[in-house]
């Protein structure tokens, strides 16, 4: 039986793709070949690299506006120190709201100054803060669109004088926004779009090259850039289940028509989780996450029988981050609101229960 999959990455993606995906291990576009075992340079595969990258920028409203999309390896951490290595000359200003954060921040300091201009530290994480300023003349402001582990996300975004750089790793193509306030956007790709191995880099050509240092060719976005993502051989498979889901997102309406299901799903759970006396909220409500709702019992010893009751009922990943408790329900554009739906009758039947 297929499970409920709430899991928080790698995770649940389109029935339909993974149909596509898997027919293509046995034989990729009727060649007798299967994509794992095809040249990255054979033109089946180069269309595939092309159709990824165009659909990534004509989803995100990005074409023809000086942006390249890049698919690389290393997953969102290598971007971490990348987006230093490539823009960092003297100092950056990042916003710190949790564990991913935490991590980029740790990763630029080894190439420059880094300005922190605020923390939700000091209550786990469990909000986003609102008001910080940016120093003008920093060479990029940092901040993660959504926090996967605590389950925040950012509704707005600063206007930087500066170039805005975002890890979306967990939202990204879930939500409408106006992506050319943005100059460098990156994802993981196992959080909302595809399978692990490949990271989506979205970058505005006019930043780079501004940076002092010799960068190795292999960290470097221009290098990248100039060979099309094939400067070495890309994750052949997980770009070309990539683009499967970026086609399966273009025929279901887009991003508007994904952020329109992600809220129906999000306040179906928040509000049995407001509604239930036996459930609170983690993250402060108005930067709760449409992705990630984190979610903890008010009596810890109902956790038992909670547990026994969703893992029975075919649900799966509904546990919270070790750093939270409690539960996550990850609710990414794949998952249906029926999975959604099962937890909620299972949340009001504890209640019956107790
Ligand atoms: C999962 C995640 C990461 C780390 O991604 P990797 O691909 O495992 O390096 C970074 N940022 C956010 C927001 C994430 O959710």
């Amino acid at each position: 039986m297929k499970k409920h999959n709430f899991s928080a990455g790698p995770c649940i993606l389109p029935q339909e793709v993974f149909k596509e995906a898997s027919q293509a291990i046995l034989d990729f576009n009727d060649s007798g070949l299967s994509i794992l075992e095809i040249s990255h340079r054979s033109p089946d595969f180069v269309a595939v690299m092309d159709e990824a990258q165009a659909l990534a920028l004509e989803l995100l409203g990005l074409k023809g506006k000086g942006y390249k999309a890049l698919f690389l390896q290393g997953g969102a951490s290598m971007q971490f120190l990348m987006v230093a290595y490539n823009l960092l000359e003297e100092k950056a200003a990042y916003l710190n709201t949790g564990t991913w954060s935490t991590k980029a921040i740790k990763e630029a300091k080894l190439f420059g100054e880094i300005e922190e201009v605020a923390s939700s530290k000091d209550k786990n994480f469990n909000y986003i803060p609102k008001s910080y300023s940016i120093p003008d003349e920093v060479d990029y402001f940092h901040c993660t669109s959504n926090n996967t582990i605590f389950g925040t996300q950012m509704k707005e975004f600063p206007s930087t004088a500066s170039p805005l750089v975002c890890d979306m790793s967990s939202d990204i193509f879930s939500r409408e926004l106006d992506f050319s306030k943005f100059d460098l956007i990156y994802a993981g790709a196992q959080k909302n779009m595809g399978p692990a191995g490949t990271t989506l880099v979205v970058v505005k050509e006019d930043i780079l090259g501004k940076v002092s240092r010799e960068i190795p060719s292999m960290m470097s976005y221009s290098t990248h850039i100039g060979k099309d993502s094939m400067f070495n051989t890309p994750a052949v498979y997980a770009v070309y289940v990539s683009m499967l889901t970026l086609r399966w997102i273009k025929a279901n309406g887009g991003i508007k028509a994904m952020e329109e299901r992600n809220q129906k799903k999000a306040e179906l759970i928040y509000n049995e989780i407001d509604r239930n006396p036996l459930f609170k909220g983690f993250a402060a409500n108005e930067d709760r996450s449409v992705m990630n709702a984190t979610f903890n019992l008010v009596d810890e010893s109902h956790k038992d029988t909670f547990d026994q009751m969703w893992k029975g009922a075919g649900v799966n990943g509904l546990n919270g981050h070790r750093s939270v408790g409690g539960y996550r329900a990850s609710m990414y554009n794949a998952l249906p609101i029926e999975s959604v739906q099962v937890v909620v009758d299972l949340m009001k039947e504890l209640e019956k229960k107790i």
